[in-house]
């Protein structure tokens, strides 16, 4: 036979089984369809069932009766109906976890969140006068009485608010930073970019390690329109270094009429040694030490949802009001409401680590974590089966997101390794990854980390012990065969 004969004997044994594909209005008559039109929608429904019949006839696979392509059709509609964002838990360690969503809100936030989105708010009205308002106004005066600052303003995001603050006083003028800060924040946020993407000149001054007071004098002239100081808080320089110290900068800022920002990146509003943590500087401080400007993030230590702060000096704060960028940088009435609540917390420092779930889990000690995971390894280890060891481990957290960089808080956890009998040794890190996997696919993924040949996770930020023990029960180690494993996020 030669090449065509065949082709053409295939397309008609092809064509024989596609005539025992069911029609569509069969499929949409089966029980399982008609329950699926209650839930999705009529057309939504109609749209499933051909996109199933479709593949089945692209496949040449015409197997099964309009009730096996109901249940296909139905299985497709639930898998695209479940949330693409949704909740995880999160084991890695890493407690504000930027590709996790960072601060987890107190409940007074959430409920203030909540009610802003069901209802028409004060956001840009004065209800006294019966006039227009600002929407700054709701957390303009908390934020005055934390941080000790004149006047405050509030964007999407820290790197917005400097973003803004460069664009307000340094564009088409030069923004005056010293080399060892040049620093990037994961997510592609470089400062010399951003310096230039605001419109202003960069103006280096000093070397990675050391910078002088000399050297930024030597950098100060009739152009500049900013000096920057940024707190470089996802590394540290050690060893043979020099900076100068904010007090002292912002001496030489005012001598030359520049105002100077320092860049907290996440600034804390309370000092973090009361809580038995590492200090961190916090923005009063900063305030304190005599920077006109000093930018934080919302969602880092602070604990609220996304937001980037601008405080200080009330002239400089209304020049940024006036910049048509605070427009469009602006953020809306559900996380203002959700600000507002967090900030309030402040005022109740003694109770102020058990209301805000980022302070909550940060200083969870120790014993009480690996109590925890003392519970919960021999639930894990009856699930996975045993190719698989499971231990109790002692690790460390980090705080994340740029803050405390080098302090890690003694933590627990589950470790999994490839257990010690001889069927099990080979591919000991495809095995791993893919039980890595198939944590990851539960109903909530469940996000650990691979480290020296184990599998971890660190307990610290695990509250519902009941809701991960009831996931555990659809895990099935061995239909995760596919590995997509990453040292990062496992
Ligand atoms: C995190 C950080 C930023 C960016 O803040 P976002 O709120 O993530 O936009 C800027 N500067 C420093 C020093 C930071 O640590």
């Amino acid at each position: 036979m030669d090449k065509t004969a065949v082709a053409n004997k295939a397309a008609k044994a092809g064509a024989t089984t596609l005539r025992k594909l069911p029609a569509v209005d069969e499929v949409l008559r089966t029980p399982a369809a008609a329950r699926a039109c209650d839930t999705f929608g009529r057309q939504a429904v109609v749209d499933a069932v051909r996109r199933v019949l479709a593949a089945a006839r692209k496949a040449g696979d015409a197997a099964g009766d309009a009730a096996h392509f109901a249940a296909a059709a139905c299985e497709r509609l639930n898998r695209e109906a479940r949330p693409s964002l949704r909740p995880v838990f999160n084991l890695t360690g890493t407690v504000l976890h930027t590709n996790l969503g960072r601060a987890l809100l107190a409940e007074q936030a959430v409920a203030a969140a909540v009610a802003a989105m069901r209802t028409a708010v004060t956001l840009e009205f004065d209800v006294d006068g019966g006039h227009r308002g600002e929407r700054d106004d709701h957390v303009r005066g908390l934020l005055r009485e934390l941080t000790g600052a004149e006047d405050a303003t509030v964007v999407n995001n820290n790197a917005a608010a400097v973003l803004l603050v460069l664009n307000t006083f340094a564009r088409d003028r030069e923004a005056v930073i010293s080399r060892g800060e040049m620093i990037e924040i994961g997510g592609s946020f470089r400062m010399p970019e951003i310096i230039t993407r605001a419109g202003a000149k960069l103006v280096e001054v000093g070397t990675t390690n050391r910078t002088h007071a000399k050297d930024y004098l030597a950098g100060i002239g009739e152009a500049t329109g900013l000096i920057l100081k940024v707190h470089t808080s996802n590394y540290r320089i050690e060893g043979f270094t020099t900076e100068v110290a904010a007090r002292e900068l912002a001496g030489i800022a005012r001598a030359h009429r520049v105002p100077l920002m320092n860049d907290l990146g996440s600034g804390t509003l309370v000092d973090l040694a009361r809580l038995g943590l590492p200090h961190e500087p916090t923005v009063a401080e900063a305030v304190a030490e005599g920077a006109d400007l000093v930018t934080f993030s919302g969602d880092k230590l602070l604990g609220g949802p996304q937001a980037g702060f601008v405080v200080g000096r009330k002239d400089l704060i209304a020049r940024l009001n006036r910049n048509p960028m605070k427009r469009a940088l602006r953020v809306d009435k559900i996380r203002l409401a959700a600000l507002e609540a967090t900030l309030k917390l402040y005022r109740d420092p003694d109770r102020l680590a058990a209301r805000l779930p980022t302070l909550r889990l940060l200083t969870r000690p120790q014993g009480e974590i690996e109590a925890q995971a003392r519970r919960l390894a021999p639930v894990v280890a009856e699930k996975i089966g045993v190719s698989f060891a499971v231990g109790v481990t002692a690790c460390a957290s980090q705080v994340g997101s740029g803050a405390l960089p080098v302090a890690a808080a003694p933590s627990a956890g589950i470790e999994i390794r490839r257990a010690r009998i001889p069927s099990a040794r080979r591919g000991d890190g495809r095995a791993l990854a893919s039980l890595s996997l198939a944590f990851r696919r539960l109903p909530i993924p469940v996000v650990g980390r691979i480290a020296d040949g184990a599998l971890v996770f660190d307990l610290r930020c695990l509250d519902d012990e009941d809701a991960f023990v009831a996931n555990l029960a659809s895990l099935d180690p061995s239909r995760s065969e596919r590995s997509e494993g990453s040292d990062a996020l496992a």
